[in-house]
């Protein structure tokens, strides 16, 4: 029986993990649930999972929890509340696998806590790990810790790669990785309409149902930058080993090219839950609750490669991996103030890509060896890259 603490138990990644430890209760016991506000949710997983410990960010919505949790048929839970608490919650000895996913950089501390104190550390959170790099990564080896990814193509490669491969090894005998994406909401519109796409259109996204931030991420391609990066920590490739490929129809999650000319690609259809059941059976596997692929509805699959004039975006991530450093830390604040203001009605769909290059262009590009500088570099970013709306807006 493993005990299990769920970071961002309300969101897309969280309600998936619950509905997979749903099916697995002989096997995985829910320690901790945590949310920042939504406490409805957040209930009604409590009165099916009932957790040892909740963590309501939000100090006023832990408080009214907290009197709803007293008023309940349950027992026994005790609410805390505030950033810390997501710490303590994550690095508790009845836990032994935690679900790193709270979006943003908000997710780095608690993973690396987890990571630091050892735990099998399940990563949606990419942007904890763009943001961190070689540090968080070094913290998984030296702290005995498993990392194991979420993030689909990630778990594709992951579930690709040689026998008993562990992440952040380098595999001599992988020549690249074949990273897919699905172009987005997008990839065929006339580019003069881009300007003028609405929230609404860029969160639509044409074969995943995920939360709002992510489904920008990916209208803009950035979530595909942000993980070639992800995908060059994870598996300790340099970045002009790994190749996007635009495939539509995401029946394929990514592919891994070896020397000898074989080429291993991992399909399903595309339920997060895939990916989650397979790293929390790890190594053995179990039931995910996704339907099973129907080959036959499968007409044809397409590959191209992508434009990045089209999503410069993904242009705007390669050249932060490549400069290495803090600038993928730069690149990952910058992006989340500008997507915030897109989804907030402040700048232009196009105007994110502004934003982020703007923001980059003020900073040198200096190590990111220690977590101070990691957090000090994230919040000057944003900082910048707040300035840079407001001359947007002007
Ligand atoms: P979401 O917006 O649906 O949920 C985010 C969760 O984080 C919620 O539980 C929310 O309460 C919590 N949260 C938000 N801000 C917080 C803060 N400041 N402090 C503490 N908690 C906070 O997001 P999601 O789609 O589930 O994505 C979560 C992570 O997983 C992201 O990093 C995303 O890139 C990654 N991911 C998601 C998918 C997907 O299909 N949704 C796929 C791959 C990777
Ligand atoms: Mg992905």
């Amino acid at each position: 029986m493993k005990g299990i603490c769920v970071l961002g138990a309300t969101g897309s990644i969280g309600v998936s993990t619950l509905d997979v430890a749903a099916r697995h209760k002989d096997l995985y016991k829910v320690i901790a649930l945590t949310a920042n506000n939504n406490i409805d949710t957040l209930y009604e997983q409590c009165l099916v999972h009932t957790p040892e410990y909740v963590v309501v960010v939000d100090e006023n919505n832990a408080k009214l929890f907290a009197e709803r949790i007293a008023a309940s048929p349950i027992d026994g839970i005790k609410v805390l509340s505030g950033a810390d608490a997501l710490e303590t919650v994550a690095t508790l000895d009845q836990v032994d696998s935690v679900m790193a996913a709270i979006v943003g950089a908000a997710g780095l501390l608690p993973s690396l806590a987890a990571a630091k104190a050892g735990k099998t550390v399940l990563l949606a959170n990419k942007e904890a790990l763009v943001m961190s790099g070689d540090l968080f990564m070094h913290a998984v080896r030296d702290c005995g810790a498993h990392l194991l990814p979420i993030d689909s193509e990630h778990n594709a490669i992951f579930q690709c790669m040689p026998a008993h491969y562990v992440s952040g090894q380098s595999a001599k005998s992988v020549r690249r990785i074949l990273l897919t994406a699905s172009g987005g909401p997008f990839r065929t519109m006339p580019l003069d309409k881009l300007k003028d796409v609405t929230p609404e259109q860029a969160v639509a996204h044409p074969n995943w149902d995920m939360g709002r931030k992510i489904s920008v991420d990916s209208a803009t391609m950035m979530n595909k930058g942000l993980e070639l990066i992800e995908a060059c920590l994870l598996f300790n490739m340099k970045p002009e080993q790994i190749q996007v490929v635009i495939h539509p129809q995401s029946v394929i999650h990514s592919m891994v090219d070896y020397v000898d000319g074989t080429v291993l690609a991992q399909m399903g259809n595309p339920d997060m839950r895939i990916p989650i059941a397979h790293a929390m059976a790890w190594p053995e596997r179990f039931d995910s609750g996704a339907a099973p692929l129907n080959i036959f509805d499968v007409k044809h699959m397409d590959f191209e490669a992508p434009d990045l004039d089209r999503f410069p975006c993904l242009r705007l991530a390669i050249e932060a991996i490549n400069a290495g450093g803090v600038m993928p830390a730069v690149l990952n604040a910058a992006n989340e103030i500008a997507v915030d203001a897109f989804l907030n009605e402040q700048i232009r769909f196009t105007d994110i890509p502004v934003v982020i290059e703007k923001t980059m262009q003020a900073f040198e590009v200096s190590e990111g060896d220690t977590l101070e500088k990691v957090l000090s570099v994230d919040s000057q970013a944003r900082d910048v890259a707040r300035q840079n709306l407001l001359s947007l807006a002007n």
